[in-house]
């Protein structure tokens, strides 16, 4: 594919995130609008990470689309394919259990991801890590913070070994966010 392709295709996501993203905010106090969030995951995974491949980075600008708006499979089967799909369902969470179950899931299968879902889940983790040392969500306590951060360490237990410029970067937002939540 070449670079007028990639570029348009990167647009036409950018534009169908944005649009099922509309009407919701992340957590935190300026509730931000939630697109910032996956734009901020796929530019982690190119400057960071120095991933070049088109369908990771377009499953980044998807990646909470299922799991968290109306969006069906079969439109971004249709507009972006069969694989970025498949990397978006792979790091989508099924609503339908209980938050606990969801969260061991979580653990147990990020070492059976390819290595594209791999690769999101890692920059994804970075950038939740890094909100919730910088502009955490409003009404969490400092022990809510700290359990969520030990939660994403042991996912991220099971990715390591799949990019070592997102794993180093990691470690250094989960040491800062230790520090500042107090756990030794
Ligand atoms: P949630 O999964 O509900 O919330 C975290 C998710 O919210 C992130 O993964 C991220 O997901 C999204 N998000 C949106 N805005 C922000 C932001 N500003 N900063 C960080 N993340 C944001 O977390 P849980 O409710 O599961 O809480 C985490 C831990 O806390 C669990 O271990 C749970 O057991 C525990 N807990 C503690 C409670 C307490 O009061 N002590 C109550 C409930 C749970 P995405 O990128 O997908 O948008
Ligand atoms: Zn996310």
């Amino acid at each position: 594919m070449d670079f007028s392709e990639n570029t348009g295709l990167l647009i036409k996501a950018l534009r169908f995130s944005a649009d099922k993203h509309r009407y919701q905010r992340r957590k935190d106090q300026a509730q931000s609008p939630y697109i910032n969030h996956p734009i901020e995951v796929a530019q982690l995974l190119w400057d960071v990470g120095g991933v070049r491949e088109i369908n990771v980075l377009l499953a980044a600008l998807l990646h909470d689309t299922i799991e968290d708006t109306q969006t069906r499979p079969d439109e971004i089967r249709s507009l972006f394919g069969d694989e970025v799909l498949s990397l978006v369902l792979e790091v989508t969470d099924d609503k339908s259990l209980p938050k606990s179950e969801r969260k061991r899931l979580q653990i147990e299968n990020a070492p059976h991801k390819s290595i594209g879902a791999k690769l999101i889940k890692l920059a994804d983790k970075c950038c939740n890590v890094r909100d919730l040392t910088g502009s955490p969500p409003k009404d969490w306590s400092m022990e809510r913070r700290r359990e969520y951060l030990l939660w994403t360490e042991q996912v991220i237990n099971g990715l390591r070994g799949t990019n070592m410029e997102l794993e180093a970067y990691y470690e250094r937002e989960l040491a800062s966010g230790k520090l500042l939540l107090g756990i030794h």
